[in-house]
């Protein structure tokens, strides 16, 4: 599987419950936090960082923060900094 940001929680379990083998990771400078647990489990992983692919992500999550958010933490995350700035 390839993804280019790392897996959250729910994703990973589901790579684990499919039994994918082999997973390539493009940035976890933006979005990482399971890769010991992706080794823990028996998959191999492989991680890219790719300099201008973690630079785009990271200019993209600072043009357009609410799409960043609600991936990284659903909508609740949007709600909860919309409710912030009322
Ligand atoms: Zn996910």
């Amino acid at each position: 599987m390839f993804t280019s940001l790392s897996c959250c929680d729910f994703c990973a379990g589901l790579i684990y419950q499919l039994q994918f083998k082999r997973l390539v990771v493009g940035d976890i400078t933006n979005y990482g936090g399971n890769e010991e647990k992706h080794r823990q489990k028996g998959v191999q992983l492989e991680i890219l960082e790719d300099p201008e692919g973690v630079a785009f992500y990271a200019k993209f999550a600072k043009e357009r923060p609410d799409p960043d958010r609600e991936d990284a933490g659903g909508l609740p995350a949007v709600r909860k900094v919309a409710t912030a700035k009322c």
